[in-house]
C-alpha cells in the first residue's frame, strides 16, 4: 500500500459502529408484544424475529423520531478506540450508510436521520465525511477497505471490485470473510502496514 497517500477506510455505521439491532429491539417489542433476541441468526430481522414488516419498520422509524431515542445507543465495545488511533494515525475514514435513505423510503426524516447520525457519529468517532447511499455501490469514492456486517452488501461490493471485510455478527458467520473484531490489530496491519506505533495505539484500546 502506498504511503504517499492517506490511507482510506469506508465504514459502514449500523451493526459496525452504532448497535442497531440492539436498540431496535426494544422498540420491536413493544410494537409487537414478543420476546426477541439481540442476537439474531439472520440479517433479515422480519425471518429471525418472525415480526412483520410493518413491525421492523415501524420499531426503525421509531428510532430515528428523536435524537435521545437514537443517541441512547452507545458505540459497539472497541470501535471509537479502534477508529480514533487509525485517524491519529493519518487513515481517513468515510461512514458510508443506508440509513438515512432507508429511513426516507419508508416515510421517516431523511434530514433528521441524517443530522442525529452526525450528533452521534461527532461525539463518538473521529471526523470523516458522511455518505448516504440506497445502495453501498453508490459510494464512488476511494476505499482502500470496506468495513461492513451485512453478508449481500459485501458480496455485492466485493463483486464491484471493493475489498470488504465484515464485522463480525451472529448474522453474517456464515458468509465468506475475513471477519473482524473491534480491537483486533488486523485493520491497522492492513491500512497502515509496518506502523507499529499505531499498533500499539490500537492495543492499548482492546
Ligand atoms: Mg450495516
Amino acid at each position: 500500500m502506498s504511503q504517499q497517500t492517506s490511507p482510506k477506510l469506508g465504514c459502514d455505521i449500523d451493526g459496525v459502529l452504532y448497535p442497531y439491532i440492539a436498540t431496535l429491539c426494544r422498540y420491536a417489542e413493544t410494537i409487537s408484544g414478543k420476546s426477541l433476541c439481540p442476537h439474531p441468526p439472520f440479517y433479515d430481522l422480519v425471518k429471525s424475529w418472525g415480526i412483520t414488516m410493518d413491525e421492523q419498520q415501524q420499531a426503525h422509524l421509531k428510532l430515528f423520531s428523536s435524537a435521545p431515542h437514537h443517541h441512547a445507543g452507545a458505540p459497539l465495545v472497541g470501535a471509537p478506540e479502534t477508529l480514533w488511533a487509525l485517524a491519529e494515525a493519518g487513515v481517513e475514514i468515510t461512514y458510508v450508510s443506508r440509513r438515512a435513505t432507508y429511513t426516507d423510503s419508508i416515510g421517516g426524516d431523511f434530514k433528521n436521520a441524517v443530522g442525529m447520525t452526525g450528533e452521534w457519529l461527532h461525539e463518538w468517532m473521529p471526523p470523516g465525511e458522511m455518505v448516504f447511499v440506497d445502495d453501498k455501490r453508490e459510494f464512488r469514492g476511494h476505499a482502500d477497505l470496506m468495513l461492513e456486517d451485512n453478508p449481500a452488501e459485501a458480496a455485492a461490493l466485493r463483486e464491484a471490485g471493493r475489498t470488504v471485510w465484515l464485522l463480525k455478527q451472529t448474522y453474517n458467520l456464515e458468509a465468506p470473510g475475513p471477519h473482524y473484531e473491534w480491537g483486533g490489530l488486523e485493520l491497522a496491519s492492513f491500512l497502515l502496514g509496518e506502523r507499529t506505533e499505531t499498533d500499539r495505539l490500537v492495543g492499548a484500546g482492546r
